[in-house]
């Protein structure tokens, strides 16, 4: 995080990670939130390494610098510089594909293991708008985050519901934390 005074009072940088399995809506989710646009065929190839908001909060500029990976959780190989310096993040599932549920703990443990601080993290499950092949119930995204102490949303990157809440929420919480 950055905090520097300027004539308009504080502002602040937050990174912000999105992490969970190939395909889930990662990009998406990011490209909604930020350009609020959708791709029906977004290549994991393509992708810029983050993108930023700008929010105000109590009448302060808070920029969430938010990270995309560019395909690298194909090859398990999203690296530490990736993590490095992040205050929140968004953990994604996609709520027609048990797998990528499966794999939560497994993001969860990579997270805490390249943070050096308190992240503020979303259990994202991803792709609401599919619920008539939904594999993953509401109940078991909420209750594996109560048990994980995170927040839970369900999102949909294709109709926009709760994207902008998820990633709101998350920075103001880091925002609270801070402040
Ligand atoms: P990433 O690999 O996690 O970055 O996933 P992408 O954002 O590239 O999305 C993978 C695929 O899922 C693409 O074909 C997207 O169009 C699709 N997708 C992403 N989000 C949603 C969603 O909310 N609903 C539906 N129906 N499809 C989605
Ligand atoms: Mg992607």
């Amino acid at each position: 995080m950055d905090s520097s005074d300027d004539e308009s009072g504080e502002e602040y940088l937050f990174k912000i990670v999105i992490i969970g399995d190939s395909a889930v809506g990662k990009s998406n989710l990011l490209t909604r939130y930020a350009r609020n646009e959708f791709n029906l065929h977004s290549k994991a190839t393509i992708g810029v390494e983050f993108q930023t908001q700008t929010l105000e909060i109590d009448g302060k500029e808070v920029k969430a610098q938010i990270w995309d990976t560019a395909g690298q959780e194909r090859f398990r190989a999203v690296t530490s510089a990736y993590y490095r310096g992040a205050f929140g993040a968004l953990v994604v599932y996609d709520i027609t594909r048990r797998t990528t549920f499966d794999s939560i703990p497994r993001w969860l443990d990579e997270l805490k293991t390249h943070s050096d601080t308190t992240v503020a993290r979303m259990l994202v499950g991803n792709k609401c708008d599919l619920d008539n092949i939904r594999a993953v119930s509401v109940e078991e995204g909420k209750s594996l985050a109560e048990s994980e102490g995170m927040f839970f949303m369900e999102t949909s990157a294709l109709d926009a519901t709760n994207v902008n809440k998820a990633f709101e929420m998350v920075i103001r919480e880091i925002y609270n934390s801070v402040s």
